[in-house]
């Protein structure tokens, strides 16, 4: 019997992830009541930083929120949470209720850090691999998600001790979406990821291309700073998706620092309009 079968069980069948007196006893039990009401789940993984996989994380699960998708977001990046800065929530403080923290919210879309229970955002972690693990289990224990369509979780660059832990955490119960840059150096990195997925067997929905070709604002023409069509390339070879090419944007810095995500903040520019057709094949994978 899985922990939410045993959780359906004894509240009747009926769905919910607010944990009651009788799960609280078994941690499993407690994290699957608490996953229950989450219908999909997305792991943002990059090969290496820097290459706005925290940006990209935070356009789609925005641009899910748009859509009239019910979306939360997780970041669950110790060392470097970015999520709460990104949505200008970085002060923001947590509402707790009976040992539960309420995800903090922009607009529609709900938000959960790490970041928001580091005291200080200059302070730096120095967390092992087990005390990780610990860590985001309390986390995905003590959060009360309610209702979710789709949860997207921005994990740190790489595929080490997080995105491990989340995976085991999911039971693979989840999917991923890869984000990379067009020059060879990380597309070396996205391989990895491609094959972290493969052998934990989480579904790859598919990969973006990121910082894909810059078009100047004086005379409109594109320069391909960082090369393109890496990313739809290498998407053949590892026979995975491609989602699109998001171009390098200067407002995407602007508005990153502002706090204020760009889909919403631009919806017209090229950039926006590249993430709300990533995730039509996003959206069409629901359920599956
Ligand atoms: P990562 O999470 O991979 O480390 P971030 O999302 O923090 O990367 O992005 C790194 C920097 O690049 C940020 O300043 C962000 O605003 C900028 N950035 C990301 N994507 C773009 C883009 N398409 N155009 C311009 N700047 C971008």
């Amino acid at each position: 019997m899985t922990p939410q079968d045993k959780h359906h069980d004894h509240c009747h069948g009926e769905r919910s992830n607010s944990a009651c007196s009788a799960c609280s006893q078994d941690k499993d039990t407690i994290m699957a009541c608490r996953l229950a009401g989450i219908k999909n789940k997305i792991l943002v993984l990059s090969g290496k930083g820097g290459v706005g996989k925290s940006t990209v994380a935070v356009n789609l699960a925005t641009a899910l929120s748009i859509v009239g998708r019910k979306t939360g977001i997780l970041d669950v990046d110790i060392h470097g949470p970015n999520v709460p800065k990104l949505l200008n929530l970085d002060k923001a403080k947590l509402e707790a209720r009976d040992e539960t923290l309420i995800p903090a919210r922009f607009g529609d879309l709900k938000v959960m850090s790490l970041g928001f229970l580091v005291a200080r955002q200059e302070d730096a972690i120095i967390w092992r691999g087990p005390l990780k693990m610990n860590v985001i289990q309390q986390f995905i224990k003590d959060v009360d998600w309610g209702e979710l369509d789709w949860l997207v979780v921005d994990c740190p660059p790489g595929t080490g001790d997080e995105p491990l832990s989340i995976a085991q955490i999911f039971k693979s119960d989840v999917s991923a979406v890869i984000v990379t840059t067009p020059q060879d150096l990380a597309q070396m990195d996205s391989r990895k990821a491609v094959t972290f997925c493969r052998q934990l067997k989480i579904p790859v929905l598919g990969l973006i291309e990121n910082m894909s070709g810059f078009t100047c604002p004086h005379c409109s023409k594109v320069v391909d700073i960082f090369k393109t069509g890496g990313g739809r390339r290498m998407a053949e070879e590892m026979d995975v998706p491609f989602l699109g090419s998001i171009p390098l944007d200067h407002r995407l810095v602007e508005t990153g620092d502002a706090g204020a995500p760009f889909v919403s903040a631009f919806p017209d520019s090229p950039a926006a309009k590249a993430f709300l057709q990533a995730i039509k094949p996003i959206i069409e994978s629901d359920g599956q």
